[in-house]
C-alpha cells in the first residue's frame, strides 16, 4: 500500500521552498514546484517537493491509477460519475478511498478537503454501514457502505493496535471526472477494526438488493441533512470515531 503518489499543484516559486526533494537540488528563484505525497520516501508527514523535471520522471516510472494529481482524471476510464459520495474498501494500494463527486464544487469546499479538520465516524445500520465524515467547516455528510455490492469479497484485515492505516479523499468534479482536491490521511487502528468488524457482519447477513435500497432510504429519511448527522454522530460508541491523522490510537 505504499506504492501510491499524490500529486498537487504547480505552485508559484516561494522563497521559502528551496529545494526539489525527489532530485536533491536547488531550485531556481523562479521555479514552479508541486506537492508530492509519497510514504515510501521517509519525508516528514510523507509530503515532498518537486521540480517538473524529476516529478516527470517520477510519473513516468509509475503505472496508471497509481499516481493522483489535482486535475487529472479519478479513473483513467470515466469522465463523469453520478453526484455525491462513493466509498472504496477494496483497493490494493490504498485501502479506503473516499471520493466526493460534486459538479460544481466550490473554493470553499476544495479547501475544506485540502486543509480542514477531518472527523469519521461509522454506524452500522440494519443491512448497510455508512461512514460519516466531515472536512473542515462542510457539514457532516455520509457514504453507504456494503461489503455484499463489491465485485470481490471483502479482504481487508484487522491492523495491529498502536499502527495507523491510510485513507485518501478526493473531490472529483462528477461531470468531468476530474480531481479538484484530494488528501491523503491516516486511521488509528482502532476505527479501522471497528469499520471492518462492521463489514465483516454485514457480509454474513443474508442480502438482496431492493431490501438495501429501502434500509437506505429509510436511514435518509431519518438522517436528512448535515445537523442530523451529527447528532447521530455525537451519539456514537468513542471506537467508532475518529479524527483524520490523529495520532494515538486510542478513541478520545
Ligand atoms: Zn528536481
Amino acid at each position: 500500500m505504499d506504492n501510491v503518489v499524490t500529486v498537487r499543484g504547480p505552485f508559484a516559486a516561494s522563497p521559502t521552498v528551496r529545494h526539489c526533494d525527489l532530485g536533491a537540488h536547488r531550485l531556481r528563484d523562479d521555479e514552479p514546484w508541486w506537492q508530492v505525497t509519497d510514504f515510501s520516501r521517509g519525508w516528514a508527514d510523507g509530503k515532498g517537493v518537486a521540480c517538473a523535471a524529476h516529478l516527470a520522471e517520477t510519473e513516468a516510472a509509475f503505472s496508471a491509477g497509481q499516481t493522483y494529481k489535482v486535475g487529472g482524471l479519478f479513473d483513467a476510464e470515466r469522465t463523469r460519475w453520478p453526484q455525491g459520495p462513493h466509498l472504496w474498501m477494496d483497493d490494493e494500494d490504498v485501502p479506503v478511498r473516499l471520493a466526493i463527486f460534486l459538479t460544481d464544487p466550490s473554493p470553499r469546499e476544495i479547501a475544506a478537503v485540502e486543509t480542514g479538520k477531518a472527523r469519521f465516524g461509522w454506524t452500522e445500520q440494519g443491512i448497510n454501514g455508512f461512514l460519516l465524515f466531515k472536512y473542515g467547516d462542510s457539514p457532516w455528510n455520509d457514504a453507504p457502505f456494503n461489503p455484499q455490492r463489491l465485485h470481490t469479497p471483502f479482504a481487508l484485515q484487522p491492523m495491529s493496535r498502536g499502527t495507523h492505516t491510510r485513507m485518501l479523499t478526493f473531490l472529483v468534479h462528477a461531470d468531468t471526472g476530474r480531481i479538484a482536491a484530494m488528501r491523503m490521511f491516516s486511521w488509528p487502528a482502532y476505527f479501522l477494526n471497528h469499520v471492518i468488524a462492521s463489514a465483516r457482519r454485514l457480509q454474513d447477513v443474508p442480502y438482496d438488493e431492493a431490501a438495501a435500497n429501502l434500509a437506505q432510504q429509510d436511514f435518509y429519511d431519518r438522517y436528512p441533512d448535515g445537523p442530523s448527522l451529527y447528532r447521530l454522530v455525537r451519539a456514537l460508541p468513542p471506537e467508532a470515531t475518529c479524527t483524520g491523522g490523529q495520532r494515538d490510537d486510542r478513541p478520545h
